[in-house]
């Protein structure tokens, strides 16, 4: 030959080897350890790890990953901010650049509801006017909320509250500001197509129901963990007909929320006719009275979930045992967890107490339910058992999203159930000096009902209640029937 006798290169790897997705994996992380030599540690939750994640949601893996990506891209960014800056006395801000936000800083109401404890909007009398704080900065170097750049960057960041599938561009990486107008007018687009979309996807959901949570759901809390405000989910305690609970091992706090070591993270089920048995607690509930007919099921789920943090925020403010309320996002409320390393504390039901500790719970049962209904002017609606723990010596109230105020119409009827769950349980438990039920319900709600037998008693119970409610339609249901002190509803006319 006279070009010379070819080298026989040999193949080193076959066609099917150059085809292999194995091989392609291999070399992107051979080359990705390359690009990035510190490996940034990620707590891994139960969201993203194994066999756990949730592999039929693209969407969602996609977020995920992008968020995971948007994290260690920080840190990289805080690393290079370091280097530049040294030990120079003036230093270069990287923070515009920074992908990823501290959960709180978006003061978006879409994405946040009502984090403001301090505000109630069903409290029947007058609310605090304590302004929230809208600015920054001190004296001449103040910047309020309304400043145009501040603005404009915020408007682009809400952005990334859009629906997902809603293309916004890449404006959030590149300190875009949006103006108030451009931005409403986006808000406004996003909305109408993410109603549309929710059409067409409507089937899809409803077959991923059953699992604990849906994919969106789990997006918020992965939000959570991934915002630093969570350290991780480690599980579920829980799986009621209306609601997901898990623990979860609290994260950084933040300038103005300090996060408890050990949370617990009630997710209402977003499955929407579990929630219709529970009309009659919110429809004619009158703190809810406008807003019901107006509001489609999703949102009369959050609504479940806000009543829940502010009767907490009630009780807590009445110095009630129990959980604290750390925030509350869309349906999904964390608050602080009533036990330790990951353990609840029992049910009273399942806990074996000495006669003791039985006559000292039955005491503090009636003294809370006291507090409940004159401090905190509420009715637990709920109350048994099941929905007291007993933890540190002592019994906590939990599960009060059903909570009405007495001057519900069936807020006595339900304050009177109460009752009877309660003498009942400890009646049964042996505390020889625990009121029967009509005892404990004049000792609770002040009034004085005399009838001896149950049916009676009922009735003379349903008759208040429809005097009351008579009172409420003669006068507006503006008009208050307690006095702002805390005394019973005013019955008589
Ligand atoms: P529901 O009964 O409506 O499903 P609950 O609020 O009663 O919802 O919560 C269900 C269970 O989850 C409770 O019985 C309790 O065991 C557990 N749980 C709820 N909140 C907490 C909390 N803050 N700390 C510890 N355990 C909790
Ligand atoms: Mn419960």
């Amino acid at each position: 030959c006279p070009w010379g006798a070819p080298n026989t290169t040999s193949m080193s790897c076959s066609l099917a080897d150059v085809m292999s997705e194995q091989l392609a994996k291999e070399l992107q992380l051979e080359e990705e350890n390359a690009a990035f030599p510190e490996v940034v540690a990620v707590a891994e939750g139960p969201f993203i790890t194994g066999e756990n994640i949730d592999t039929s949601s693209d969407l969602m893996l996609a977020q995920m990953l992008q968020m995971e990506f948007d994290r260690e891209y920080d840190a990289q960014l805080r690393r290079e901010e370091k280097k530049i800056n040294g030990d120079s006395k003036v230093s270069i801000s990287f923070e515009n650049y920074r992908k990823v936000h501290p959960y709180d800083s978006d003061s978006s109401e879409d994405e946040v509801d009502w984090q403001d404890t301090r505000h109630d909007p069903y409290r029947a009398d007058k609310p605090t006017t304590t302004p929230r704080r809208g600015f920054i900065g001190k004296g001449k170097d103040i910047t309020t909320k309304h400043d145009e750049v501040v603005c404009g960057r915020k408007n682009t960041a809400r952005m990334e509250n859009f629906a997902p599938e809603f293309q916004v561009g890449d404006g959030i990486g590149m300190d875009l500001k949006l103006s108030n107008q451009v931005f409403n007018a986006l808000k406004q687009h996003a909305y109408s197509e993410e109603r549309r979309s929710a059409r067409l996807h409507e089937k899809k959901e409803h077959s991923t129901a059953e699992k604990a949570v849906d994919p969106k759901t789990r997006l918020l809390l992965y939000k959570m963990v991934n915002s630093g405000m969570l350290e991780t989910i480690t599980g579920c305690i829980s799986t009621g007909k209306e609601s997901v609970v898990f623990h979860a091992y609290g994260g950084n706090a933040t300038e103005d929320k300090v996060i408890p070591p050990e949370c617990a993270i009630k997710v209402f089920k977003t499955t929407l006719n579990e929630f219709k048995n529970r009309d009659k607690y919110i429809k004619d509930d009158y703190r809810f009275k406008d807003r019901f007919s107006k509001l489609n099921p999703r949102k009369i789920i959050r609504m479940w979930a806000e009543k829940e943090m502010h009767n907490l925020t009630r009780m807590q403010n009445a110095g009630i045992p129990c959980p604290q309320v750390v925030i509350l996002k869309k349906h999904v409320l964390v608050m602080s967890f009533i036990g330790k390393d990951q353990i609840p504390a029992p049910k009273l039901k399942d806990v074996t107490l000495s006669s003791e500790d039985m006559t000292k719970a039955y005491y503090q049962t009636l003294n809370m339910m006291q507090q409940l209904y004159k401090e905190c002017n509420l009715v637990h609606a709920d109350l048994s058992e099941y929905n007291m723990l007993w933890h540190d010596g002592k019994v906590w109230l939990i599960d009060v999203s059903q909570s009405v105020e007495p001057t519900h119409p069936h807020g006595l009827e339900f304050l009177f159930r109460d009752c009877r769950n309660v003498a009942q349980f400890f009646q049964k438990g042996g505390v020889a000096e625990a009121l029967n039920e009509r005892e404990l319900f004049n000792a609770v709600s002040g009034l004085n009902i005399t009838a001896d037998n149950e049916v009676d008693f009922q009735e003379e119970i349903e008759a208040l209640e429809k005097m009351n409610e008579d009172h409420v339609q003669n006068h507006g249901k503006k008009l208050s029937t307690f006095s702002s002190d805390g005394d019973p509803p005013i019955y008589d006319e």
